[in-house]
């Protein structure tokens, strides 16, 4: 792997660090919204949050409304969020298992709510599943039909994982947080798909040596950018990523073009 001296003259990085903002489009493929009782959250509004990820350069922020997750604000209500920074803003649909009434008038919402809604979330450790539980399976299937982007939230193995990528070779499998410590389980299910999943890096720019791993073992072409704003900042995910010991080829793989190839140019 040939390596990228962050301080390197005209390099992503050093340009980067000189204006503060990247000059080029970035898209932040994991978000959140919305207060969590969990943590304290300065800016996790729509307006601020829009506001805060222009400023680095962020084209789009793909992103599932805490709330939808858990069914107290529905999908409906985000898409009106959405709308007001058309611009910017995209989500995902929360799924969740044991709503299958939410589920089916959602989906079935699915078309009206373009451009904005590109994909679902799930969210199963949260929801006391594992991604082969059958109450996800007509979700699955409608993303299998369309061939639609599944944000799947992962932290170690989760066997059936690799399985379900397998059986919905249409549906696009973004494996968010790289199964978080099994990076080796990971990349299998990266390389054992039907060309149907990427690794997604939120929580992973904090730490030293893993994006370098992750994209000798899938390649850049297969690894996409988030954050999970506003749990983690943009700058401190987009400056995990350019600080990185791989190619600026890379970096903007994962950064802007990746997104782009799959979901097109203007999504
Ligand atoms: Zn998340």
């Amino acid at each position: 792997m040939s390596e990228c001296i962050w301080n390197q003259p005209g390099s992503l990085a050093e340009t980067f660090w000189k204006n503060g903002k990247a000059d080029f489009p970035i898209y932040d493929m994991h978000g959140h919204m919305g207060a969590h009782y969990a943590i304290y959250f300065k800016i996790c509004e729509a307006p601020e949050m829009v506001q805060h990820v222009k400023r680095i350069g962020v084209k789009r922020l793909v992103f599932s409304h805490h709330e939808a997750l858990w069914g107290s604000v529905r999908n409906a209500q985000v898409c009106e969020i959405c709308k007001q920074f058309p611009d910017t803003l995209r989500m995902y649909l929360g799924i969740i298992p044991q709503r299958q009434d939410f589920i089916k008038e959602d989906i079935a919402q699915f078309d009206k709510w373009a451009p904005y809604a590109v994909g679902l979330k799930f969210l199963p450790g949260y929801h006391g599943a594992d991604v082969g539980d059958s109450r996800y399976e007509y979700a699955l299937s409608f993303a299998n039909e369309r061939g639609l982007p599944i944000l799947i939230h992962t932290w170690g193995e989760d066997p059936s994982l690799l399985k379900t990528i397998q059986k919905y070779p249409n549906a696009k499998f973004f494996i968010a947080h790289c199964c978080y410590g099994a990076w080796d389980y990971a990349i299998r299910c990266v390389k054992e798909s039907h060309d149907n999943a990427w690794l997604e890096l939120t929580a992973i720019p904090g730490d030293r040596g893993i994006i370098e791993k992750l994209v000798d073992g899938v390649g850049s072409e297969k690894i996409l950018y988030g954050t999970d704003m506003p749990w983690f900042d943009e700058y401190q995910g987009v400056g995990g990523v350019l600080a990185a010991k791989i190619t600026d080829e890379d970096k903007l793989n994962i950064l802007s073009r990746n997104p782009e190839r799959i979901l097109g140019k203007d999504f």
